[in-house]
Order: C-alpha cells, then sequence, then structure tokens
C-alpha cells in the first residue's frame, strides 16, 4: 500500500518511519522496514498500526544504517499476521522486496520455487518476488540486473523496491500498473509509492513510467526499462502547502 526508500547520509530509520506516517492516510493493516548492517539484512515487520512496528523498534532497535525500505500493507493475499507483512527476504537472506499490487501469476512461481527446493514462509504474492529476485542477484551479482530479470517473470501489478545485503549503496525499483515516486536530493535519494513519503526532505520528483526499473544511490538516480536499456523518466516540482 505504502512504500518508502532511502539512501543518504541520515539515519535510514528515521527517513522511512517519517516516510511511513505520512503515507497512513491511504489506511494499511501492517507496517514494516529493513535496513542494511554490515552484509546483513536487519528488518523488523508488524501486523497492526505503524505505532506497533515502532514499540517494537524502540525496544529493539535497527542498527545504524545508510539505506533502508519500508512499507505499510494492505493485505490481498495472505492475512493481515507478522509474518505476512512486508518486507520479504529471499531464502539466503540477502534480497529484501517490499510491494504493492498483486503478482497475478504467484502460485506459478511459487510451485516453481518449491519445486527447486525453496521454503516460502508466508502467505502472500510478494514472497516468490524476493526469492526470485535473491536467485538473480545470485547469478549476477547486480541488483539492477537482478530486478530487471524478475519483473521479466512477473504480470500483474506491482510496485517492487528492494535492497541487498552486500551493496548498501543503493536501492532498486520497478512498476507496471502501480505508482512509483523518486524524490531527488542532495547526496541522497528518496523512493514512494506516493510523494508524501519523501515531502519532507525534497520537492524535486522524478515519476517513473510504465514497465521501468530505477536504481538510486545517494550520489544519482539510473532509469531502464526491464530489458536493461536506458530510459527516462518525468521530472516535475511538488507544489505542496505542508501546513495544511
Ligand atoms: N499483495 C501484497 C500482499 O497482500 C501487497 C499488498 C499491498 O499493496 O499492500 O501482501
Amino acid at each position: 500500500c505504502g512504500i518508502v526508500g532511502y539512501v543518504g547520509p541520515q539515519q535510514a530509520h528515521d527517513v522511512v518511519i517519517a516516510g511511513l506516517r505520512r503515507l497512513e492516510y491511504r489506511g494499511y493493516d501492517s507496517a514494516g522496514i529493513a535496513v542494511i548492517d554490515g552484509g546483513a539484512i536487519a528488518s523488523d515487520k508488524r501486523a497492526g498500526k505503524l505505532a506497533n512496528l515502532v514499540t517494537a523498534l524502540e525496544e529493539s532497535p535497527l542498527p545504524a544504517a545508510t539505506t533502508g525500505i519500508g512499507h505499510t500493507r494492505w493485505a490481498t493475499h495472505g492475512a493481515p499476521t507478522d509474518t505476512n507483512a512486508h518486507p520479504h527476504l529471499g531464502e539466503k537472506r540477502r534480497a529484501a522486496v517490499v510491494h504493492n499490487g498483486i503478482i497475478e501469476n504467484f502460485v506459478t512461481l511459487r510451485e516453481e520455487l518449491e519445486l527447486a527446493g525453496h521454503e516460502l514462509l508466508s502467505e502472500t504474492d510478494t514472497e516468490v518476488a524476493a526469492h526470485l529476485l535473491e536467485v538473480a542477484l545470485t547469478e549476477c551479482d547486480d541488483l539492477t540486473r537482478a530486478m530487471q530479470a524478475t519483473c521479466r517473470r512477473l504480470e500483474g501489478a506491482f510496485t517492487l523496491v528492494a535492497i541487498d545485503a552486500q551493496d548498501p549503496s543503493r536501492v532498486v525499483a520497478a512498476r507496471r500498473n502501480s505508482p512509483l515516486v523518486v524524490g531527488l536530493g542532495e547526496g541522497e535519494n528518496f523512493l514512494g509509492s506516493d510523494v508524501a513519503a519523501f515531502i519532507e526532505h525534497t520537492r524535486e520528483a522524478l515519476e517513473l513510467g510504465q514497465d521501468q526499473v530505477v536504481t538510486i544511490t545517494a550520489e544519482g538516480v539510473e532509469v531502464t526499462d526491464f530489458e536493461g536499456h536506458a530510459a527516462e523518466g518525468t521530472r516535475y516540482h511538488v507544489d505542496w502547502d505542508l501546513s495544511a
């Protein structure tokens, strides 16, 4: 339902939670966050209000991190439980993924993964994307190319945002039939399902087109299509009155 991504000098935890708070107006049933901690994914996710997640994180804080993703879920496949909440991780816990929308062919993909020996932990359509992405990532060692390859296998509607435990320099996202916006900062960049996710930090935005993949680092933004060819989003300035 609501998505936030961040890479830059601020604490990823703080930026992600603030972004999720701004997205609460959309409605949701669960919330979660993942950050990169020295080669590993550190994550927490809870059914219920964002306040549940925040309380859990106060008791057991995530490590300091430059790179993170967050999600508020509106369940379509699987009950609103801690396990079904996003982020979802791959089998080796190297990739973490959040997702808005519905992956229509997830049953087929799930069967294929289970035949290959994967153990899926949730009832969601999303978890197949995390596993597929991690398989591709293990093969090519490049989160952007792994995302392109994964999207070529998915049908339906999706905004996906992912991190690689072994590459804290970037966050990669993709979209089909579901919105995705980049917030352009200075020495930092943001991702959101809508501009509310990062409006406190920047008003310079880049809207992604259909079937595009975007890679953000602290220093730059690169857009491609699902085949890996260079592409372009649409730049615009957000004119909102935040005092309202
Ligand atoms: N279909 C996914 C799920 O049920 C994502 C739902 C959403 O857009 O929040 O977990």
